[in-house]
């Protein structure tokens, strides 16, 4: 493009998501479906983060190009940090690094045993067929408690997948197995060896005191860690307004993600975050420009 034409172009603050999810992992939409509904909801930079795998990226670029918006390779890492999960979202990595695909053929194994596990500890609360049930609402991709609750609902077990969490598969339940997913210092290796920055992912879930999210944020940093989810689709109002002065006081960059699975909406639908407080510097601040075209750019229906 010569400099005659080139329009000035802002992307309103619902025009960037960067933590989404496929039926690569545990959404409900193929990666190009994705791409599709995110730009219909105005989205113009948009990050597939599936849960330790990065299958659904090639795809999703390809989608991505012919809409000509802005796809950034991610992926959502599963991490064991005293004993708690966590989640470490990387962001604008190169997926095929072998570091990286290594670390989550690991982590893919660990959830392979875990859901074969889960089945035998849902058996002894005469739920049978759970695994098979959970595998078969996969489709041949990893297998999430996500899908152990789809299949507890569909089953008739329990109403939602908000109490199939509360009474069999949350910590502390007869389906909870506790976790030995990545430590945290080798999910920010594997994202940072794969040129991405690694993001606390939610950090309002995981409900630590303040003397634990400090001590998180610093072996966070310590290791090469980026930003925390200042913005969330699982936050209330008053944590992304918290979680923007912790990445203010720390120095963190701030993203922003809707953790979006698909039209059943966990958490929040496509294209309605909220822009991030004054004050954040985004992760995202030297990625927009390349591969948008202006004309899409201010066609969003909601600016
Ligand atoms: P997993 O990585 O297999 O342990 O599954 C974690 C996933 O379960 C998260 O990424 C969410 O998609 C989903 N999840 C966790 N807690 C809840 C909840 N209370 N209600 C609905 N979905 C949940
Ligand atoms: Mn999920
Ligand atoms: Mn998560
Ligand atoms: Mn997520």
């Amino acid at each position: 493009m010569s400099d005659s034409n080139f329009v000035p172009v802002s992307i309103p603050s619902h025009g960037y998501d960067m933590h989404t999810h496929s039926l690569r992992s545990d959404g409900t939409l193929t990666p190009s479906e994705l791409v599709q509904r995110a730009y219909a909801a105005g989205v113009r930079v948009l990050a597939l983060t599936d849960h330790d795998v990065t299958d659904g990226i090639a795809e999703a670029q390809v989608a991505a190009c012919r809409l000509g918006i802005r796809l950034i390779a991610g992926v959502e890492v599963s991490v064991t940090w005293q004993s708690q999960t966590l989640h470490i979202v990387g962001l604008n990595i190169s997926p095929d690094r072998s570091e990286l695909q290594q670390g989550l053929a690991r982590l893919r194994e660990f959830r392979q045993w875990r859901a074969e596990e889960i089945g035998r500890r849902l058996r002894k609360k005469r739920i049978e067929g759970a695994y098979e049930g959970a595998a078969r609402l996969a489709r041949g991709t990893i297998i999430s408690r996500t899908h152990f609750a789809r299949f507890l609902v569909d089953q008739g077990y329990v109403r939602g997948p908000q109490q199939a969490f509360r009474q069999f598969l949350a910590r502390g339940q007869a389906g909870h197995v506790p976790g030995r997913w990545a430590a945290l210092e080798e999910a920010v290796q594997w994202i940072v060896s794969a040129g991405g920055r690694a993001v606390v992912a939610h950090p309002a879930r995981y409900k630590l005191s303040a003397g634990k999210l400090r001590q998180l944020l610093g072996e966070f940093r310590e290791c090469g860690g980026a930003a925390i989810e200042v913005i969330s689709g699982s936050h209330t109002p008053d944590a992304n307004r918290h979680f923007a002065g912790i990445a203010r006081e720390h120095g963190f960059l701030a993203s922003a993600g809707s953790d979006y699975h698909g039209p059943q909406k966990t958490w929040m639908d496509l294209g309605r975050l909220p822009a991030l407080p004054d004050g954040c510097v985004p992760v995202w601040q030297d990625w927009e420009r390349s591969g948008l075209r202006a004309e899409d750019l201010v066609l969003s229906p909601q600016s």
